[in-house]
């Protein structure tokens, strides 16, 4: 099958059954315990809802679809599935290579959660392989890479970089929410595990909290579906229900949002009040070639560096129809200025070093009429 129909059909068969409703909807499974009538054995397979979960199950084999993956595991939230895979993976001693440019939550998980029980960071610029290549040393066990990054939208080569990691035994994550399973599928591409915040472009309507993991290594699997069960960071019942709909309108969503974005994009890039316009279907982005090698479509995010002398948090007020607010990939557009909220956990000398300086907006491009966001634009920067 192709991406829609698995979009819409896999994991979410209606059970045709005798004894069964033939739902065509999968429904919202909220108990917490299931009977059974065997002590050694439950009856539908379930146990007990950290465990699994029917609806969770059906959410699970939907991402799985849409990655190109045998296995995928849901969480509480992005961060929820960050944690567990870390702690799957490393012990104290362990060493973790990353993107300089991360989500500012990966971030302080790393430096201020995960760093005090010993395990140990190095952040390149991986928009070059060759400082991944050098970073890596022999207690080295994960390179990290999120790909296009927030909120720069830098890429990274996925192939290069892992056919390296693999050479040295190292574990691949991508951190695949920018871009979607639409857009681009790491384990295609060699990565070893995908990571989603499915709060984003998979939920895709800002009205519910989750995460997930995606992977194909049966022994990688079964370490993470012990500690998903150990740690618990399960999401609810029903906040599978909504990320599982919204993956059925995924495909026509990213369509939206990728021609919104290039029409945005190009407004913005030759507007006078604007410096710089960071998105990766702009020929002048400097990995413009290794977007359309790597992804199918260059995203709904963009950000962009207002003129010095720019009054930012007029032109942020003056927005109508552009909220401000933090999260992404919605269908509503959605603007941010990463230094004072998602990134402001980032140390400032840290940030600048970077590129998040305080002209720095962020926008989630929504599926709304191009014109009218356009035109919201332009009365604000006037
Ligand atoms: C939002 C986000 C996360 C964290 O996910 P939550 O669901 O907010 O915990 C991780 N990575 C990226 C790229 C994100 O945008």
């Amino acid at each position: 099958m192709k991406f829609s129909t698995k979009a819409i059909h896999s994991g979410e068969e209606p059970n045709l059954k005798e004894g069964g409703y033939g739902d065509v909807v999968i429904p919202i499974h909220l108990a917490s315990t299931f009977a059974r009538i065997e002590v050694d054995k439950p009856t539908g397979g379930y146990e007990y809802s950290r465990t699994g979960n029917p609806t969770r199950n059906s959410l699970e084999k939907r991402l799985s679809a849409l990655e190109n993956a045998k296995y995928s595991l849901a969480f509480a939230s992005g961060l929820a599935a960050e944690t567990t895979l870390v702690l799957s993976l490393m012990k104290q001693g362990d060493h973790i290579v990353a993107f300089e440019d991360l989500y500012g939550g990966t971030r302080r998980l790393f430096d201020q959660t995960l760093a005090n029980f010993g395990l140990e960071f190095t952040y390149v610029d991986a928009t070059k392989t060759e400082n991944v290549t050098v970073a890596i040393k022999n207690n080295t066990k994960i390179i990290w890479l999120e790909t296009p990054t927030n909120p720069l939208l830098k890429l990274c080569d996925i192939t290069e970089i892992s056919k390296i990691a693999k050479a040295r035994k190292v574990i691949t994550v991508v951190d695949n929410t920018f871009a979607s399973p639409y857009l681009q599928n790491p384990l295609d591409l060699g990565a070893d595990v995908v990571l989603h915040s499915t709060t984003k472009y998979l939920g895709g309507h800002s009205d519910v909290v989750g995460g997930a993991i995606s992977l194909s290594s049966d022994k990688l699997y079964d370490k993470l579906r012990f500690n998903q069960n150990a740690i618990g960071a399960i999401p609810s019942p029903f906040d599978c229900f909504l990320v599982l709909r919204g993956t059925k309108t995924l495909a026509l969503r990213m369509e939206r949002h990728c021609q919104n974005g290039m029409k945005i994009a190009e407004y913005l890039a030759v507007h006078s009040k604007v410096k710089k316009v960071n998105y990766p279907g702009l020929a002048t982005h400097p990995q413009h070639e290794l977007a359309k090698k790597q992804m199918s479509g260059f995203g709904g995010i963009l950000s962009f560096y207002l003129k010095e002398d720019t009054d930012i948090n007029s032109f942020l007020r003056k927005l109508e129809i552009i909220k401000l607010a933090e999260s992404l990939g919605g269908v509503e557009s959605l603007i941010n200025q990463p230094a004072s909220m998602t990134h402001a956990s980032i140390i400032k000398k840290e940030r600048e070093r970077i590129g998040i300086t305080d002209n720095l907006l962020r926008l989630s491009i929504g599926i709304e009429d191009s014109e009218d966001l356009i035109a919201d634009l332009e009365q604000a920067l006037n």
